[in-house]
């Protein structure tokens, strides 16, 4: 038998989400937010569950030229353009739409020719302060790229920074709205916050990521109350159980003592799988089924759990870290991250499964 951690990930709720992302923005086209693998799930794993998306957006050039050689034809986006000129020829060949946010951009793509023009998402800076032209520098930026031979199509784009707060939201859209007054391209604005919040944002092309993967953009509301569900589940089973008794520690530097004497669950899960070394003890964690709390710190390949509420474990018993069952954002409450970073952690090291249908419950 092989060590039994993997992660599962589950073609049918990866749908759902997407449905929910749709019903939320009408008439607007939906660009799903790939970058990082598909925040670690695996593009080529994921895509068939992309169907009744309207393209892709990611960061990668090399992972957009892969989905073009499987003959992928909808839109694909690159969310922060090229890097170099010599980056252009293959961008324009295979059909991409890059976004440009930099002046040295704009000079690189007027002074190159391409074999055919590109689609062009200009960037504005409303006030998340990393990508983009300022306001007030948009209009000549849009007068020298609808000059420039190598732009066949603008699109205007923002990105916010504090979409779950009302003050932060309106702020930036209030500036997106005066630079692009008068500017007759069509509108990018949504991540999936402002998918969310769609009839405030509004736009015509919308980017969801994390909402489609089953977590939510909110601290507040959780991907349960949004009607998402979780497409990883990152299982593992107990390998050892330990019985300590009162005062005794647990793991490198004692890091979890005893206050009576228990059992303790050995999980084979650990850092170098992806799971939070910072993860402190109380961290949640399901044994067969039911809620357990971290005791002791995580480890390379290991990690442990206090088993009293959970007599019937024991080794081989299942273990969720987090996924049906386990929201990933309680997990990051927990660990003091957010759901993004523990799913695009995942290490390679850790086998993947598919499963097509809507059973979360599923047994390995
Ligand atoms: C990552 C990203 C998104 C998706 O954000 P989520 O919060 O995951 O929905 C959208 N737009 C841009 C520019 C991004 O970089």
């Amino acid at each position: 038998m092989s060590r039994p951690i993997l992660a599962q990930v589950n073609l049918a709720a990866l749908k759902a989400n997407v449905h929910v992302a749709r019903e939320r923005c009408p008439g607007a086209q939906l660009l799903a937010v790939v970058k990082a693998n598909a925040y670690g799930h695996g593009l080529a794993r994921i895509l068939p569950a992309l169907a009744e998306t309207d393209g892709l957006a990611l960061i990668e050039l090399d992972a957009a030229v892969a989905m073009r050689e499987q003959h992928y034809v909808r839109r694909l986006l690159l969310l922060e353009g090229f890097f170099a000129a010599d980056e252009l020829p293959e961008i324009a060949n295979r059909r991409l739409a890059i976004v440009v946010h930099h002046m040295e951009q704009v000079r690189m793509l007027e002074t190159t020719t391409l074999p055919r023009p590109l689609e062009v998402f200009v960037k504005v800076n409303t006030g998340m302060n990393r990508l983009g032209f300022r306001p007030d520098e948009l209009r000549g930026v849009v007068e020298r790229l609808s000059g420039a031979t190598t732009v066949a199509a603008l699109r205007l784009m923002t990105h916010f920074a504090r979409a779950d707060e009302d003050e932060g939201l309106h702020e930036q859209l209030q500036r997106f709205e005066d630079a692009c007054k008068g500017l007759p391209y069509p509108r990018s604005l949504a991540n999936s916050a402002g998918v969310i919040r769609f009839k405030e944002v509004g736009g015509d092309y919308v980017r969801p990521g994390i909402m489609l993967y089953g977590s939510s953009p909110f601290p507040y509301d959780t991907a349960e109350m949004l009607g998402l569900q979780p497409v990883m589940t990152l299982r593992s089973e107990l390998i050892a159980v330990q019985e300590i008794k009162a005062n005794e520690s647990v793991g490198y530097g004692g890091g979890y003592t005893a206050a009576r004497a228990h059992r303790i669950g050995v999980i084979a899960c650990g850092y170098a799988d992806g799971y939070p070394r910072h993860a402190p003890n109380g961290t949640p964690v399901l044994v067969c089924g039911k809620k357990v709390r971290t005791a002791g710190r995580v480890s390379m390949d290991l990690m442990t759990v206090d088993l009293t509420d959970v007599p019937e474990a024991t080794v081989g018993s299942p273990v969720v870290l987090w996924g049906a069952g386990l929201p990933v954002d309680d997990v990051a409450a927990a660990a003091s991250t957010v759901g993004y970073e523990l799913l695009c952690a995942v290490a390679p090291r850790v086998p993947f499964v598919v499963t097509q249908f809507g059973r979360l419950d599923i047994e390995l």
